[in-house]
């Protein structure tokens, strides 16, 4: 990154795409391209506080808080290149089948102490069957619904059927994690086991089930910055509530070990960009953040973040949640968050008044 004086041109435009998205108007592809290829350190900068503008406008000053239990660990039949799960590769990575109800109990009891709004049970398998397996999970999701203690959302991979997604609605499960993890065009490149299409099947099914969505990616993979940017619209297109942006903190033994960091700068401009294209969603920080941030992961919230994933993640670590809630604090932000956030969002193409640029997705077929 250049430390060049601030480009007046490029100033003003992005000033101007700030106004836009602080109206309620939608920038579109080519505008969010610029947005992404700035590159001098004081544009940065500049486009920082217009994302952290439109944080404030949209979401106020409430962060939402989640923590994941990584509830049947390693093994996975995915070739994920980016995964220590995968059993593809050799990781050291734990392996364990379904978790029992008392650590997802313990996870909801810590929870509700650090005001973390929700709990989801990741599980490293391909998808989710009818069958008994089914039945132990919707078990464990309500179990977490009338302890009250949290919300229970989900992450459990791919779903071929509607009846599956609505079971899982009956259960009580609210919100499921499904990441697209990068554009369609990348995709390949990191998983061949199974497609981007499976993943929006799944989020059809989800959708038509009433489940809100928990999708974003992963960034420092390889790709560009236009499947960052494709990624963003994508997301936005299928009508993400929640975005989670993972930094790939490279595992040793899966193919993106070597992957050289992107630069702390990079990282938070691309959270700015989220934050232009996706201005209601919630904007989730996860994995990696303390690796690749290091001393700037405070700046998330100014680069438009509004959720912070907290605890440790499935195989990695984190820094403590007392840290992040102290950091909140310290930042005047408040994790006491409202269910009703999720009612005001757009739900990106396809809604009344959308116009973006994105083609309307064709709902999925129900089995
Ligand atoms: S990311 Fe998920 S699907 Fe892919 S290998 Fe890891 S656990 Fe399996």
């Amino acid at each position: 990154m250049s430390s060049a004086t601030v480009d007046e041109s490029v100033s003003s435009r992005i000033a101007a795409l700030g106004r836009k998205v602080l109206n309620g108007g939608l920038i579109g592809r080519n505008e969010a391209l610029f947005l992404f290829g700035i590159e001098a350190n004081a544009d940065i900068q500049d486009l920082l506080s217009w994302a952290n503008r439109i944080r404030e406008h949209f979401k106020g000053n409430k962060v939402h808080l989640c923590s994941i239990v990584n509830a049947k660990a390693g093994g996975c039949s995915e070739n994920c290149s980016f995964c220590a799960q995968s059993s593809f590769y050799q990781t050291g990575s734990p392996k364990y089948g379904f978790v029992d109800p008392e650590p997802v109990d313990q996870a909801a009891d810590e929870a509700k102490r650090n005001s973390v709004t929700a709990v989801g049970l990741v599980a490293a398998w391909k998808g989710l069957n009818e069958g008994p397996m089914l039945d132990e999970v919707c078990d464990r999701i309500r179990e977490m619904k009338t302890g009250g203690k949290t919300r229970p959302d989900a992450s459990l991979g791919i779903i071929k059927n509607q009846r599956v997604a609505d079971r899982l609605k009956e259960a009580g499960l609210e919100c499921y994690g499904h990441n697209l993890e990068s554009s369609r065009r990348f995709f390949p490149k990191h998983c061949t086991t199974h497609t981007f299409e499976d993943r929006l099947e799944t989020i059809g099914y989800l959708k038509n089930a009433g489940i809100k969505i928990c999708s974003g990616g992963i960034i420092g993979m390889g790709e560009t910055r236009e499947d960052r940017c494709d990624l963003a619209f994508e997301l936005r297109a299928i009508g993400a509530n929640v975005v989670p942006i993972n930094i790939l903190n490279p595992i040793s033994g899966t193919p993106f070990e070597k992957n050289p960091p992107l630069a702390p700068l990079e990282i938070l401009k691309t959270i700015a960009c989220f934050r232009f294209i996706l201005p209601r969603q919630e904007i989730m920080i996860a994995g990696g953040r303390t690796v690749n941030l290091r001393d700037l992961q405070s700046m998330v919230f100014t680069a438009g973040a509004s959720a912070l994933m907290v605890g440790n993640y499935l195989t990695t670590l984190n820094q403590s949640v007392e840290k992040d809630l102290q950091m909140l604090r310290d930042l005047g932000l408040d994790p006491q968050w409202e269910d009703e956030s999720f009612t005001s969002q757009s739900g990106g193409c396809g809604d009344d008044g959308c116009s973006c640029e994105q083609p309307q997705r064709e709902p999925a077929l129900v089995e």
